[in-house]
């Protein structure tokens, strides 16, 4: 098999065997074949696409490039969670409290911040003291006691994916539907779940500009995941306005504490994205029907259950509970800005990706691989899209331990906000859920 004859073949949109996906995936995973004949093949498939059998092959063949994590040690049916990112998006710290607090075991394995986009990882790492790297044994068994533990990922999973997404970052073919439900499928397909639920962002900051768009990745992930044997759901949620008010790490921590603890006044799309969340890992994991496991779910933010859970949690992965749960600064930063609205009027959109990369700026996440991340650094939004403001008043405030970053991230942020004199009309929090 020649490489130059399957980059034919794609490029002439004709659709690949099996085995000349393995010869692909396999020959550039172990540098058999060049990046540039890679390159050319992934642009191929980013203008002419994949059916439905090929993306499942390509996503077997990435799972098979590494370790498949054994989670049958953990006892009952593990569901995993995962979003395709966001700004602000700090559902995993509340949707697994919450779902561990309902007796389910949350086995998870999370990632580090991407972009403009935050990682779970990182925001645990937020708090003093906490370990993100246990050995595999300590994690099984942790979770059989507390049904829940969240980490960096263990051992090698698909490094293929690895490979091939750093490729893709350079080559502009990171925005191919079959490219990214593989890239995402291998790795949760890997982890060792039983059943999967995906929360698919559509908007400004996510990698879908549109819901339609959304919904056929969301459709092709559900059908990737059921031909694996793990039974996937998927919400096709907005991204168009960051989650919550808070971004940035400690900050993030912060505020999910807030929700877990039953504070939800101004945070209501965080907590109906999480609680929608939790809602469909209940339900794949049997707990009963739709409306029982919502009502489980909430319950455990009234009643305090899923902030014990979280406590419990954090202590047990080593993390100084009494230095978070006594921050009464909410931005524990040396220097702050306030950020002003320029006039009067409704905030018509915010541009995610740009309020993302506003943080970034300020230290919140990674300009480079080697940046060392200010954990205490963010944004913190008084006001968003749709709510009436007045010229002058203050719309955000930064925050940074690094004074000199301020005036870059300003302007940044302040190329996201559109003012109009009517109210916007808002994208629906959840457009669609499939199941
Ligand atoms: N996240 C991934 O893991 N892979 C992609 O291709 C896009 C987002």
């Amino acid at each position: 098999m020649l490489m130059y004859d399957l980059i034919d073949k794609k490029r002439s949109n004709l659709a690949l065997t099996n085995e000349e996906i393995q010869f692909i995936v396999e020959g550039f995973t172990h540098g058999e074949i060049p990046d540039y004949q890679m390159s050319a093949w992934l642009m191929a498939v980013c203008i002419n696409g994949m059916t439905p059998q090929e993306t499942t092959w390509l996503t077997q063949a990435m799972v098979d490039s590494g370790d498949k994590v054994d989670l049958s040690g953990v006892r009952g049916i593990k569901v995993d969670k995962h979003s395709t990112g966001g700004v602000g998006d700090k559902t995993t710290l509340i949707v697994a409290p919450v779902v561990a607090a309902c007796g389910v075991p949350v086995a998870k394995m999370s990632g580090r911040g991407l972009g403009h986009t935050g990682g779970t990882v990182d925001k645990l790492e937020s708090i003093p003291g906490f370990k993100t790297a246990i050995p595999m044994q300590q994690f099984i068994e942790q979770v059989n006691t507390i049904h829940i533990s969240v980490v960096d990922k263990i051992g090698n999973i698909a490094p293929a994916d690895k490979k091939i997404y750093a490729l893709r970052d350079v080559t502009a073919t990171v925005r191919s539907l079959p490219l990214i439900a593989s890239s995402i499928m291998s790795k949760k397909i890997a982890s060792g779940a039983d059943k999967i639920v995906l929360d698919v962002k559509y908007g400004s900051g996510a990698f879908m500009k549109t819901a339609d768009d959304a919904a056929a990745l969301a459709a092709s992930m559900c059908e990737i995941g059921a031909l694996a044997g793990k039974k996937t759901a998927a919400l096709v949620t907005s991204m168009d306005v960051p989650l919550g008010k808070n971004i940035g790490n400690i900050l993030e921590v912060k505020e999910c504490m807030q929700v877990l603890a039953g504070e939800h006044e101004g945070l209501e799309d965080l907590v109906e994205v999480s609680l929608q969340l939790a809602t469909y890992m209940l339900f794949l994991a049997e707990q009963g029907t739709l409306e029982e496991c919502r009502a489980s779910a909430s319950a455990s933010l009234k009643n305090g259950a899923a902030l014990e859970k979280f406590k419990e949690f954090v202590i047990c992965q080593g993390g100084d509970w009494a230095s978070i749960e006594g921050l009464k600064n909410p931005h524990p930063c040396e220097f702050s800005h306030d950020f002003l609205a320029t006039q009067a009027g409704f905030i018509h959109s915010m541009n995610a990706t740009q309020i993302g990369i506003a943080s970034v700026e300020l230290g919140a996440g990674r300009l480079t691989k080697e940046s060392i991340i200010d954990f205490g650094a963010g944004i913190i939004m008084y006001k968003k899209t749709g709510d009436f403001v007045k010229a002058g008043e203050r719309i955000a405030s930064l925050h940074t331990s690094d004074d000199s970053k301020i005036a870059t991230a300003a302007l940044v942020l302040s190329e996201a906000y559109e003012y109009s004199l009517e109210a916007p009309t808002m994208l629906p929090l959840i457009e669609k859920i499939i199941i």
